[in-house]
């Protein structure tokens, strides 16, 4: 597995970690697959996803409880990123947010601590002071958002006194790129990680048609002896910014997108792929 910096920071984290959206149920607890989840999930781990990618709101905490039970023998060695939902920015419950989460992953800190979505209504440096509060505990290791625009992301670091913008966990696959319009850019130039989410569109790109930008994709991807998917997550990973959180719960999808990293499709098919999806 490759490894890129997370931000301005000097911690290394793998180009491609393990979403978990759906994993440990959509909205509640989903008793019986969580073992199959945890498998999933450790499949993942050994072969080098190490970084694992989850919310309070997923599965109403329950996805974290499930990320508690696959990282628990070997924590250390595992890049954990949760969030906080919109609704709990004001600072009190930032703090008590983080509290929770961090009793569900059975850990005592969080690598990067993400806002799940902005909230206009509660002000940014009420939010951004309470992540301070965290990492000072020791209780969060780096600051980041989601679902920002170039402006929320501006005003996110300026609400920041000792820390840097760690990231910004935005969509962006082959077939949504809007990101390219203005925030890839400026996550580029100011050092924040991009850490792509549906970067194989919920399981479209696997499964999409054959009119001519499938095509192309499949041409590259038999040219590389790969499978789409993976020419795919590689595309992403090429960009200086992104890594990228491919959600797995079946284990031949979890190794099939381990295998997306450790080459570089070259710029040429890179630029045909930006063409072919434009
Ligand atoms: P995704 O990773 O693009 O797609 C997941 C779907 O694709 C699953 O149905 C999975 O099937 C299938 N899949 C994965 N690898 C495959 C392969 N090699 N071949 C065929 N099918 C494959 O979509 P996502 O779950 O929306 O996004 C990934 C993660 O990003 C989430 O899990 C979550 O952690 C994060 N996310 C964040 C936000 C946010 O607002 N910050 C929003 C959405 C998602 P199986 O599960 O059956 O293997």
């Amino acid at each position: 597995m490759e490894f890129k910096k997370l931000g301005k920071s000097s911690v290394d984290i793998p180009v491609l970690g393990l979403g978990t959206w759906g994993i440990g149920g959509f909205s509640s607890s989903h008793l019986g697959g969580e073992d199959k989840d945890v498998k999933a999930l450790r499949l993942g781990l050994e072969l080098g996803m190490r970084f694992i990618d989850t919310a309070e709101m997923y599965g109403h905490g329950h996805s974290e409880e499930v990320v508690g039970k696959a990282v628990a023998h070997d924590r250390e060695s595992v890049f954990i990123t949760t969030k906080v939902s919109a609704e709990n920015l004001s600072y009190e419950r930032v703090i008590h947010s983080c509290e929770a989460s961090l009793r569900r992953l059975r850990t005592n800190y969080i690598d990067l601590y993400q806002v799940h979505w902005p909230n206009a209504r509660i002000p940014i440096s009420d939010t951004m002071k309470a992540m301070e509060k965290l990492v000072e505990d020791g209780r969060v290791r780096q600051i980041g958002v989601s679902n920002f625009s170039v402006q929320q992301s501006r005003e996110a670091q300026e609400a920041l006194s000792r820390n840097s913008l760690a990231s910004n966990q935005v969509e962006y696959s082959l077939v949504e790129r809007s990101i390219e319009e203005d925030l890839l850019s400026y996550c580029t130039k100011e050092r924040v990680t991009v850490i792509a989410y549906s970067p194989v569109a919920r399981g479209h790109i696997p499964r999409s048609g054959r009119e001519e930008r499938w095509r192309t994709l499949d041409n590259i991807a038999s040219k590389y002896r790969k499978t789409r998917t993976q020419v795919a997550l590689n595309w992403l990973i090429c960009k200086e910014a992104v890594v990228a959180i491919p959600k797995a719960g079946k284990l031949e999808h979890v190794r099939e997108n381990a295998r997306s990293a450790g080459w570089a499709l070259k710029k040429g098919d890179q630029d045909s792929l930006d063409k072919a999806f434009s």
